[in-house]
């Protein structure tokens, strides 16, 4: 893999394309830095040896979350705000250009000695930034001599600085550290997995998911299926599911799934019962049900105490773990049990030497909740990044470094 380790940046520009698209509050303080301590690693290699950081980032979406008038909300997106968090994190003064294009940006840039760092404002005030715009691509690039994408959050997206912006450093581009180790643990499990790998998938919608339980019956031994999502395969085998979540426009394809999973001589695990609830809400009445008898009225809000035994013995014994998507609704304590007990039992296997890897902006939440991060072998910080790499696609900011 082409990563920073491959160059030496002694006396060169470095224009890196980070992910500084980090939470604020209404006073525009950082209330998770995650995202930007990732990146200190590959700029501190980068300064190590001699050579300047130009920073390029989005950080929301300037240009559909307009004002009220209809203007752009400079002061809510302007990178600027996180200024003082990257100084004091790489613990060196860090420079801003207002404008991510223009003559100030490029002097400034021109200006950047060895040791220094400079901050582009937003990517995406400029429409050029999401349409993948050639001509600004060209403008960004001009600023450094080696282009390096460190960005996994947007590795799927074709945009200018994340995959068109690699066309003007055909024989100078590489990957960060965390785009690098994000690719190396999903690799992990596409190419490399051992066996049995069990892939465990969850959350609200099917629709969402298809694709992927479409690649992955390719590639695992066993498939978990909890969630919402669950009960659209359940109707579509003939069962009552109450007032479940139901998508029936997708009932076929859930059959077809099966027949394929089947065929594959993967095993494509159900619920066998469910924490059905009266009503969608934190105090609402709830009991243990089985899921062949889901009463009109009532709802799955989590897997049941049997389901838990079954996949939790299955995670076990597995040897490579993806777990995507909660068992069900886990933000209630309520109904927080099936995504705790897989939870533990993915930990457990963990500790007894399966990689696993959780992914996917609610698992990763919900593991946190728990306080597991640290007991698992790898939270991908991806989201829809590490959901596309899963269905299979090429992503265009990774095809843009090895192409
Ligand atoms: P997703 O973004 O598709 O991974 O969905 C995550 C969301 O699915 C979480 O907010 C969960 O609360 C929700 N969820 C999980 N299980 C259920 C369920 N049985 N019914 C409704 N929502 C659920």
């Amino acid at each position: 893999m082409k990563t920073v380790d491959t160059i030496n940046f002694a006396g060169k520009k470095a224009l890196i394309r980070v992910d500084f698209n980090v939470p604020m509050d209404k006073q525009f303080n950082i209330t998770d830095d995650a995202r930007i301590r990732a990146t200190i690693p590959t700029l501190k290699k980068i300064l190590n040896d001699g050579g300047s950081c130009i920073l390029m980032s989005h950080l929301g979406r300037p240009l559909k979350k307009l004002k009220e008038d209809g203007t752009i909300d400079y002061e809510k997106f302007t990178l600027k705000n996180t200024v003082k968090c990257i100084s004091e994190l790489l613990g060196a003064d860090v420079k801003f250009a207002g404008d991510c294009i223009g003559t100030d940006a490029a002097q400034m840039a021109s200006a950047l000695q060895p040791g220094q760092i400079l901050l582009l404002e937003n990517l995406r005030f400029y429409k050029q930034e999401e349409k993948g715009d050639e001509a600004f691509a060209s403008q960004l690039s001009k600023y450094g001599d080696v282009y390096v994408n460190d960005a996994f959050g947007t590795a799927h997206r074709a945009h200018a600085s994340t995959a068109v912006i690699a066309n003007f450093f055909p024989n100078a581009k590489c990957f960060g550290y965390v785009m690098a180790k994000e690719i190396a643990n999903a690799e992990k499990l596409m190419k490399n997995a051992e066996h049995p790998f069990t892939a465990i998938t969850g959350g609200a919608k099917v629709s969402d998911k298809l694709l992927i339980l479409e690649n992955l019956i390719n590639k695992v031994d066993n498939l978990i299926i909890g969630g919402g999502m669950a009960y659209t395969f359940l109707k579509a085998q003939g069962y009552e599911i109450g007032s479940s979540l139901c998508e029936d426009d997708r009932l076929d394809l859930c059959l077809e799934l099966i027949k394929k999973a089947d065929a594959k001589g993967v095993k494509l695990m159900l619920p066998f019962d469910s924490i059905v609830a009266d009503k969608f809400a934190a105090d609402a009445n709830a009991k243990v049900c089985d899921n062949k008898q889901i009463e009109q009225g009532w709802m799955g809000l989590d897997i049941g105490p049997k389901a838990i035994e079954d996949y939790c013995e299955t995670i076990k014994q597995s040897k490579t773990i993806l777990w995507n998507g909660p068992m069900g609704v886990f933000e209630m304590d309520k109904f927080e049990a099936g995504t705790k007990q897989v939870a533990i039992a993915v930990v457990e296997a963990t500790k007894n030497g399966a990689f696993s890897l959780i992914g996917g902006g609610d698992s990763a939440a919900a593991v946190a909740k728990f306080g597991f991060e640290n007991e698992v072998s790898y939270v991908s910080t991806g989201g829809g990044a590490l959901l596309e790499y899963f269905e299979g696609k090429e992503l265009p900011g990774i095809k843009a470094i090895n192409g």
